[in-house]
């Protein structure tokens, strides 16, 4: 009897192993699956930003032509440069051959206070394609670009390509809060905008062309950019690449458009700025110039007409 009672138990227990094995092994490849399956979801999240960022270099600057030329870049001081600016800058001249608008996306950042204090050593007035930021630096910058006379763009409210491309819906609910905020804070209305990316950017998954009539409608006018600094490839591009770049772009053009960013991680925009302005006021016959309703759109992804079809 004992021997047929510990057999049973044996049984017992070893049907219990059994459908244990059995679970864990069900068990286990679900876990794993839910696990990859949002390491998938989270990666192709960043795949996107990063094409984005890429589609906001794709503008490479030409090869150099004309009266602008990468030779005139040479080390020197900025007590140097401003002296040689007041020299060379004409005076009571309204008519250049060039126009530079130079353009930052993606502030304010704790860069934006320098850049600011540079383009005011400079005399020069630009355009910010701002983010919206709820912390008093950020607001204070906001009102401190509107107050020394720079053109206060928009750029989205979140600056995430997959909730802001996500339909036609939630682009104009971010862009929207964006416009409503920057208002609030600063008094002024802003009408001018950058899509994150570009207007030919590939990570929409909402038409483009509805985007752009719904901002025609609203009275907002869109810019993209013609130079590219390529700054924002990395952050870790030299300050000599970044002024070579700006140079070489504006070659051919009588309007220049150029993309920088204004952003923590960009500290190289910071330090090349001084000289792409000076380097570009030595070589040529130039304005700097804020975006204002005067301004020329440079757009890559224009809208589609009637006619066009
Ligand atoms: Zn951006």
């Amino acid at each position: 009897m004992d021997e047929t009672a510990a057999h049973r138990k044996r049984i017992r227990r070893l049907k219990k192993m059994i459908l244990g094995t059995v679970t864990m092994a069900i068990l286990i490849p679900i876990v794993i699956c839910i696990i990859l399956g949002v390491r998938v979801a989270v990666l192709s999240d960043k795949t996107k930003e990063l094409t984005a960022q890429l589609e906001e270099e794709r503008n490479k600057p030409e090869e150099v032509t004309g009266v602008f030329s990468t030779a005139y870049i040479e080390e020197s001081k900025r007590e140097e440069e401003i002296e040689i600016l007041t020299k060379e800058k004409p005076a009571e001249k309204t008519e250049y051959v060039k126009k530079i608008y130079l353009t930052f996306d993606d502030g304010p950042s704790s860069s934006t206070n320098e850049i600011l204090d540079i383009l005011k050593a400079y005399d020069v007035k630009a355009t910010f394609f701002v983010v919206g930021k709820t912390d008093e630096a950020s607001k204070e910058a906001y009102r401190r670009i509107v107050a020394e006379g720079h053109t206060l763009g928009m750029h989205s409210y979140s600056h995430k390509y997959n909730e802001i491309y996500q339909s036609e819906e939630s682009f104009k609910e971010d862009l929207s809060k964006l416009q409503e905020y920057l208002y609030e804070v600063t008094g002024v209305w802003p009408r001018y905008y950058r899509f994150p990316g570009g207007s030919s950017n590939t990570v929409s998954r909402t038409d483009m062309q509805a985007l752009i009539a719904w901002l025609n409608e609203n009275d907002i006018t869109y810019y993209d950019w013609n130079v590219a600094s390529g700054d924002a490839v990395n952050g870790q591009l030299s300050k000599e690449t970044i002024v070579n770049n700006c140079l070489a772009g504006i070659g051919k053009q009588a309007e220049c458009m150029i993309l920088l960013h204004d952003a923590s991680d960009k500290g190289s925009t910071v330090e090349a700025l001084p000289e792409i302005i000076s380097q570009i006021r030595i070589a040529g016959d130039v304005c700097f110039l804020p975006i204002t309703d005067e301004t020329v759109p440079i757009q890559h992804v224009k809208e589609k007409t009637t006619q066009d079809n």
